[in-house]
């Protein structure tokens, strides 16, 4: 997402599994065991690593009816999602399943619905707090990076299909997975050079009044800004990811990720997410064949690899400010549309399985820091 440099560097060929991906991406490994393998990784794993469209198609399970494969199943992984087949993707899943509710948090500026679903047992209203851990994930913030959007849906979808998700006992999802829906439809072939996929063509970066998304969190001049912002301020998520796509430095890894470094983030929240987190996330990912590190990019002399900005007009550090654990998701973007979706999709379920189960303490911990940073706040002199 945030690159402002490119290929300044080649570092990339064999994975450490040894043998080189056409793509640079990992070859497969047999899914781990833990929490995610009861739903996701075992319906989808080992094929989606094979880069040959064809082959990861035919490991969509047959169970899957027609009408809930996503575009980018459907198409053999060669195009995405409109706004109005999200739209419709999203209602099917919504009336399919009794956990999952779809609603319109704003409109776009070109007058698009902004549609979240709401993945919760029982008669959840935003706004509602209780036990459970609250998560919310955006996708297509950038519109050509539409992986992730796409591995969105699918994990939208393999809920719908799950009726007694054990998840849902201890978490609450909420899932916009196209953020900027107008700059979505303007797609185009060329839209993001270099990109691997889709053939058919993607959205564009900015939204319809040529604004960065990513760089909005400060003064909010969008309508999709305001709206996304006024959903945080409803669902108050203890976890929040937002997903990209890389444009940057070439490297060996099919997903990067960062949190929060502005130095003003509360250390709860940074020495949680950098210190036990994404260790863990990086070791676990690692089991399933999806080599990650963080998100940055080479220097020009190649000798230094730097992240993006510590401003809170980006995502992450916004939601870091908020007291929230902010993660920054980046597929790699040489690597395969259908790899890209897989890596996206476990990336997010890999978090999602991590904090259900440190559910509590994780909890704990973010609503006891907001309250310290609030008592400090009111306690300060005038
Ligand atoms: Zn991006």
């Amino acid at each position: 997402m945030p690159s402002e440099r490119r290929n300044q560097n080649i570092n990339s060929g064999s994975s450490r599994l040894g043998k080189p991906s056409p793509d640079g991406a990992p070859w497969a490994r047999p899914a781990s065991s833990n929490w995610s393998g009861w739903l996701f990784a075992s319906i989808f794993g080992v094929g989606m690593l094979l880069s040959q469209s064809v082959a990861v198609v035919a490991q969509v399970p047959a169970s899957v009816p027609d009408e809930l494969r996503t575009v980018a199943e459907k198409s053999l992984f060669t195009a995405t999602s409109s706004s109005q087949e999200v739209e419709d993707f999203l209602a099917r899943c919504d009336q399919l399943s009794e956990h999952i509710r779809c609603v319109e948090y704003g409109r776009t500026v070109e007058g698009k619905p902004m549609t979240a679903a709401i993945l919760a047992k029982g008669n959840f209203e935003l706004g509602q707090k209780d036990q459970r851990f609250r998560a919310l994930v955006i996708g297509n913030i950038h519109s050509g990076e539409c992986d992730g959007k796409e591995a969105l849906l699918e994990i939208i979808r393999n809920f719908a299909l799950q009726p007694n998700s054990e998840w849902l006992d201890k978490l609450v999802l909420v899932i916009a997975p196209n953020y900027n829906a107008d700059g979505n439809d303007k797609m185009g072939k060329t839209n993001r050079p270099g990109q691997v996929g889709p053939d058919a063509g993607m959205g564009v970066r900015p939204n319809a009044q040529q604004f960065d998304l990513n760089r909005d969190f400060v003064k909010l001049d969008s309508d999709e800004g305001r709206n996304l912002v006024s959903l945080m301020d409803k669902f108050d998520p203890h976890l929040f990811i937002d997903c990209h796509t890389t444009n940057g430095s070439r490297h060996r890894y099919l997903l990067t990720y960062d949190v929060p470094h502005n130095p003003s983030v509360e250390e709860n929240i940074r020495r949680v997410l950098r210190e036990q987190m994404m260790p863990e996330l990086t070791r676990r990912l690692g089991t399933q064949g999806i080599d990650t590190f963080y998100y940055g990019n080479f220097d020009r002399s190649s000798t230094r690899w730097e992240t993006y900005g510590f401003e809170p007009r980006y995502s992450t550090e916004y939601a870091g400010l908020r007291g929230v654990l902010g993660v920054l998701s980046e597929s790699y973007s040489y690597a395969s549309y259908a790899n890209r979706i897989r890596g996206s999709r476990e990336f997010v379920l890999a978090n999602l399985n991590y904090c259900v189960e440190r559910g509590d303490e994780l909890t704990r911990l973010v609503e006891r820091t907001r309250e310290d940073f609030i008592a400090t706040a009111k306690a300060r002199p005038e």
